[in-house]
């Protein structure tokens, strides 16, 4: 018999962190993984090594950064090459400028970039930068979108119209909430009330191209033929939050895939290669108002972290030169089938959203084209699969509101194992 993903040793762990982290965890979904979240050894190719010996299927890749799996050897090659030199310098260093020059030349030709530490700085700045370029206040956000822990974002309304948002944390103040409006993904209509109501005092409008944090949901053509046109007429920029589509959805993420333009190009995950990264991209005009060139403060004591830029460099050769996007598309297509061969023999409505290597699985509802509906799935059943499936060796997220990944090292016995855990376990589970 193999181990368990967390045996005694996790137990032990666990046991202390409760003592130790609020909730157990340093970032809430951790704790998701039950009785306790297995602790990790290490990582390599498709696969998690726990501290109870038990080795794992990774579907879930950090939450999106490995696209290239665990401990690539030409990212573990890069890391420690620029080690060996040093780690921290408090001046420039090459590597910003090769990587900054490879990601402008896919996402803002012509255009320039900050790095941050994290998206959640990133799009903290995009924002700042979008009401520092008009003169004026308010956001439009979508129901079910991430964009990180700030205040600005953490805001959601209650019903399906568009309104001001309330506060989704203790601490974030009503004011604050207040500055932030927002909307229905997909939804067209009431996007253009929103224009209507308040389209000369909305600065940006931030949005994720498809959705990764309400499960997956992929954006309608006229939803984001509407926001692009609406947020022109209004003078408010579009901020793309691709903070895992960028580099996901191909070299020029969701821009190249949808063909769309952003005002504002956020990205973060991928493009750090594993390490903490964010970044903001833009035209000219519009980054040339940051500090020290203009007066929309941004700064950081680890900005471009040099480990960080090392790695994110030879993720980003290794996406140009491996066939990354081509064995990560069909790892998901794979999953997909399985579970659609499965599900379609219950004859349970259920509703499977890919967008290349990104995809979720919701039972129990027909459609998925925003967060109201993603929400009326089995999370129960969900849960009961994920369960199921670490038992089996086999890590997907512990809620069917984040997304399934799939990367470069899910190929071969990889692959079957997953496909065949999810097939079995999708059967005991229904
Ligand atoms: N934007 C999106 C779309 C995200 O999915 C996330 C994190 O999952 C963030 C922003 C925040 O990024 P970070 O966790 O690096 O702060």
């Amino acid at each position: 018999m193999e181990a368990l993903a967390s045996g005694e040793k996790s137990r032990m762990l666990f046991e202390r962190a409760k003592e130790l982290f609020p909730g157990s965890v340093n970032s809430p979904v951790r704790a998701a993984v039950k009785p306790y979240p297995f602790y990790v050894e290490r990582g390599e190719g498709a696969y998690l090594y726990t501290v109870d010996g038990a080795r794992i299927v990774d579907l879930v890749l950090a939450y999106g950064p490995l696209i290239l799996g665990h401990k690539h050897p030409r990212v573990l090659e890069a890391i420690e090459e620029a080690l060996a030199r040093g780690w921290l310098y408090g001046a420039p260093g090459e590597a910003e400028v090769l990587l900054a020059e490879k990601i402008l030349g896919y996402v803002k030709k012509g255009g320039m970039i900050r790095f941050v530490n994290s998206g959640t700085e990133a799009t903290m700045t995009a924002i700042r930068l979008a009401r520092g370029y008009t003169g004026r206040d308010l956001i439009l956000k979508f129901d079910g979108c991430y964009h990180g822990s700030h205040d600005a974002v953490l805001v959601a309304a209650g019903s399906a119209a568009a309104h001001y948002g309330v506060p989704t944390s203790a601490g974030v103040p009503e004011a604050v909430a207040r500055l932030t409006l927002v909307s229905p993904y997909n939804d067209v209509e009431a996007l253009e009330r929103v224009f209507a109501d308040y389209g000369d005092r909305i600065a940006g409008v931030i949005v994720e191209p498809v959705i990764a944090n309400a499960g997956v949901i992929p954006p309608r053509r006229e939803f984001l033929t509407a926001l692009q046109r609406l947020s022109r007429e209004s003078g408010a920029l579009l901020i793309l939050d691709e903070v895992v589509t960028g580099f996901r959805l191909g070299l020029e993420g969701a821009q190249g895939y949808f063909n769309i333009e952003g005002d504002i190009i956020v990205l973060g995950k991928i493009i750090g290669g594993g390490f903490p990264v964010g970044a903001v991209a833009g035209s000219r005009e519009v980054m040339s108002l940051l500090t020290p060139q203009g007066k929309v403060f941004n700064a950081g004591t680890f900005n471009a972290h040099p480990i960080t830029m090392a790695a994110g460099l030879a993720t980003l050769k290794a996406l140009e030169e491996e066939p990354v996007y081509r064995v990560s598309r069909e790892a998901a297509k794979a999953l997909e089938e399985a579970a659609s061969e499965v599900l379609d023999r219950t004859g349970l409505p259920y509703t499977i959203n890919r967008v290349e290597s990104m995809m979720q699985l919701f039972i129990g509802v027909e459609e998925v084209s925003n967060a109201a509906q993603a929400r009326k799935a089995d999370q129960k059943l969900y849960v009961k699969l994920h369960e199921e499936m670490l038992r089996r060796g086999v890590f997907i997220a512990p809620s069917n509101l984040e997304a399934v990944f799939t990367g470069l090292p899910h190929q071969s016995e990889a692959l079957e194992i997953a496909v065949e855990v999810l097939r079995n376990s999708l059967k005991t589970v229904l």
